[in-house]
């Protein structure tokens, strides 16, 4: 009977997880998601390379499913976008962290970078840019500065991209060039765009100490960025060597779990700086 216990188990597990599938490729899981509050937001901070301090946080979502357990953003963002939800749930992002604002107000100084993710769907979207300033108008004045993650390879896709940068940059936001080097795109392209932050993908990080054959490109990249007058993030830093290099090589800003984890408020709150830790 251990056996049948087991072989139900299964069963009802996969079962379970195949209407679950189901549900959350119709997006009405998301919806109830968003309406039961299973979404929270998690804050990665960004650090100087210079001073290592903390200049600012990437907010990122989380879903706390009842059933499933975490999900992943990388599975329900790709759902919300396929379903049309992308705009509802960013809406959604907006308003937890306004919710936040209040306490991250005390966490962090004035003018620290609060990263936003943006998703292609969300840029076309009739309303983007009321969602915009009614966001902006939620937080604290003057507190955060704004800064837009889009990745490389939705910002080609873009065909109205230059206009819709130039209208952020008149309100006072800045944008990040999300995941560079993932997309095809060359750096003297981008540059035509005013771009404010070049965020290097961790796939080109993770590979640095290891040579193999992307740590030469990320070479030749981070030189032509500062040629450029770029200023570079590096993401998915997660060990002291890589920091060494990055920071030796110019790169402004640091962020992975060499320095920190993402991290909810209260424990953003008791974050220390990573002073020393070179
Ligand atoms: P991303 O924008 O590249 O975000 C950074 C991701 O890298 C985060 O994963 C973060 O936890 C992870 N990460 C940071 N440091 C390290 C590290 O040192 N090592 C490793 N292995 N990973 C690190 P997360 O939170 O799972 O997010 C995955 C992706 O989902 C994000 O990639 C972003 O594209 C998307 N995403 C998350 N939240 C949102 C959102 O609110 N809106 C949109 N449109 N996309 C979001
Ligand atoms: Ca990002
Ligand atoms: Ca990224
Ligand atoms: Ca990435």
């Amino acid at each position: 009977s251990i056996l049948a216990g087991l072989i139900f188990g299964l069963f009802s597990g996969v079962l379970g997880s195949y209407f679950l599938f189901a549900r959350m490729r119709s997006g009405k899981e998301i919806l109830t998601g968003i309406k039961r509050g299973q979404f929270h937001v998690v804050y990665q901070p960004v650090v100087d390379a210079q001073k290592l301090e903390m200049q600012g946080v990437e907010a990122l979502l989380r879903w706390e499913h009842p059933t499933a357990g975490a999900i992943p953003p990388d599975a329900f963002i790709a759902f919300a976008e396929a379903q049309q939800l992308i705009v509802p749930l960013t809406r959604h992002l907006f308003a937890l962290v306004a919710r936040d604002a209040r306490q991250l107000q005390n966490i962090l100084p004035p003018g620290a970078k609060l990263g936003i993710n943006l998703a292609p769907g969300h840029l076309h979207a009739p309303m983007f840019k009321e969602d915009i300033m009614a966001f902006a108008a939620s937080l604290p004045p003057q507190h955060f500065k704004l800064v837009f993650e889009i990745t490389e390879r939705d910002m080609l896709k873009e065909k109205e991209a230059m206009g819709l940068f130039c209208w952020l940059h008149k309100r006072g936001f800045e944008i990040a060039i999300d995941d560079f080097g993932t997309g095809h795109s060359a750096l003297i392209y981008l540059q035509r765009f005013t771009l404010d932050y070049l965020k290097i993908d961790r796939g080109f990080v993770n590979s640095i100490g290891m040579e193999t054959v992307t740590t030469p490109v990320l070479d030749a990249v981070l030189t032509l960025a500062k040629r450029l007058d770029m200023t570079t993030v590096a993401e998915g830093v997660e060990t002291r060597e890589q920091a060494k290099w990055l920071i030796e090589r110019g790169v402004n800003y640091l962020q992975g779990y060499y320095f920190s984890r993402p991290l909810t408020l209260t424990q953003l709150m008791n974050w220390n700086q990573p002073q020393g830790s070179h």
